[in-house]
């Protein structure tokens, strides 16, 4: 049993996975979600269920939040109730969310002004990685904090890089996304139209998904599309959130997302035909109906 004493904010499809490793490595865990019903499982396994995320807090060395979004990450760290209200001074606070580039100043800020560490250490990887510790955490902050956090995340992840101070893995974690989002919104679009013009979609794909195109993500939508099964990997909503944030902090920087202004409309007119909480491979449905 390792002395080191964490708090896990947020157990949906990733966090639930994230969390269960840290227990199951030997972490002392005190657990928060805003819907309770999702920590049965770990509370069966030995972890502590708090009532609020500033009680899950309060005994902690290290916090991770794993949450959806800004306002998520926001409600789970700030306020009376938050993880910051009831962190200890020295407390390490990591924001695993992939969240804007904004709020992880912000939440780095308000770590600071108590007394605590941060870092940014979203993940690529998605539920079956989560589950089996095979995350790949993508780092901002000192090398010190990293240091000290390396025991956590390595019973979560089998990869993690170092890109530079706090808000650097939040955007790369971005620039990631956007990449994989236009892959996604693209690759529905073929097959939308390889559908509709009667050619042998079977021999079309594996044209599509043996060659040049056939990243590991397109492979793995293209399996999920042709069978139509969209059990939530990785929430359609998510993805839209994603490409919104990095069409955001491109525009900071002066570079316009042109690619991904054009997906997140293909995610937005799934989210419009109700698809939203399905896996975002289904943002082919839309496009699919006639
Ligand atoms: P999820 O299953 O939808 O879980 C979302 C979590 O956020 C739940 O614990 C939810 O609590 C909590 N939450 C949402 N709104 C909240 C609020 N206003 N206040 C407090 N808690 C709130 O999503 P996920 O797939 O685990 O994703 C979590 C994060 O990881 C997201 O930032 C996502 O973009 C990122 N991510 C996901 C994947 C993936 O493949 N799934 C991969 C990499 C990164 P409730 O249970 O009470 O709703």
């Amino acid at each position: 049993m390792s002395t080191t004493r964490v708090a896990f904010l947020g157990l949906g499809i990733m966090g639930s996975g994230m969390a269960r490793r840290i227990l199951d490595a030997g972490f002392p865990l005190s657990v928060f979600n805003r819907n309770p019903d999702k920590a049965a499982s770990l509370a069966s396994a030995g972890a502590e269920v708090a009532p609020s995320a500033r009680k899950a807090a309060a005994h902690a060395d290290i916090i991770v939040s794993m949450v959806a979004d800004d306002q998520a990450a926001r409600a789970v760290w700030l306020g009376k109730d938050g993880a910051l209200a009831g962190a200890a001074p020295g407390a390490l606070c990591i924001e695993s969310s992939t969240a804007s580039v904004g709020w992880v100043s912000e939440l780095s800020a308000a770590a600071a002004a108590k007394g605590c560490e941060f870092l940014d250490a979203p993940v690529t990887g998605s539920r079956g990685h989560a589950a089996g510790g095979e995350l790949r955490f993508l780092v901002g902050g000192t090398a010190s904090a990293l240091e000290r956090a390396t025991p956590v995340l390595s019973a979560m992840g089998k990869t993690i890089n170092h890109l530079g101070p706090a808000g650097s893995g939040a955007l790369v974690k971005l620039i990631n996304n956007f990449v994989c989002g236009v892959q996604v919104a693209s690759f529905a679009e073929a097959l939308a139209m390889i559908e509709r013009s009667g050619l042998d979609r079977a021999g079309a794909l594996e044209v599509l998904t043996q060659g040049a195109p056939g990243s590991p993500l397109v492979r793995t939508v293209a399996a999920r599309m042709t069978a139509g099964d969209y059990t939530p990997n990785f929430f359609l909503k998510l993805m839209a959130k994603d490409l919104t944030y990095a069409i955001q902090e491109g525009r900071g920087l002066s570079v316009e997302l042109a690619t991904a202004a054009a997906a997140l409309a293909d995610f937005q007119r799934a989210i419009a035909a109700g698809l939203g909480d399905s896996d975002m491979a289904a943002v082919a449905e839309p496009l699919r109906r006639r």
